[in-house]
């Protein structure tokens, strides 16, 4: 069982922003910066993947709402980083999907880094790639 599941469960305490039938979202216990939210599925998946397409949209749908919600406070919210690390390897912690909304403003000196930025691909790499995804993407639709 994950933390984030232990907390829907009310066996642990978190700061609870919203509830409904398919997600809830709470505050982070080592925010990023002031209004660092957690929006969270109920359903104990680790990857996102593992969600039904209505309830992976519907996390979208709430952390819209709490953006909106945190623009409307005091909170210092000049823009804002709305990120799934999805799997351990893209840095993932704990492994039940969330979405990370993080408010940001200039000199908050948050760093948010995947490395070096890498020179651009070559074009018939980036064509290949499409065409291989697409492919995939277009049998499912
Ligand atoms: P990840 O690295 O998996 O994308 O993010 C996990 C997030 O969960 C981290 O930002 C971390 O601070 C937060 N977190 C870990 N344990 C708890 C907890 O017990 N309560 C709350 N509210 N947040 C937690």
């Amino acid at each position: 069982m994950t933390i984030f599941e232990k907390i829907i469960a009310g066996d642990l305490p978190a700061s609870f922003i919203h509830q409904d039938e398919r997600c809830v979202s709470f505050m982070d216990i080592h925010p990023l910066n002031e209004g660092h939210v957690l929006v969270v599925p109920r359903t104990p998946a680790a990857r996102l993947t593992g969600l039904d397409p209505e309830t992976a949209a519907h996390l979208f749908t709430v952390a819209r709402k709490i953006l909106e919600a945190i623009q409307h406070t005091a909170i210092r919210c000049e823009g804002a980083n709305i990120f799934l690390s999805d799997g351990e390897i893209a840095g993932q912690e704990v492994p039940h999907v969330h979405l990370h909304i993080v408010p940001r403003f200039r000199g908050d000196g948050v760093k948010l880094t995947f490395g070096k930025k890498p020179p651009a691909a070559d074009r018939e790499v980036l064509d290949r790639a499409a065409q291989t995804i697409g492919a995939h993407f277009k049998r499912r639709a």
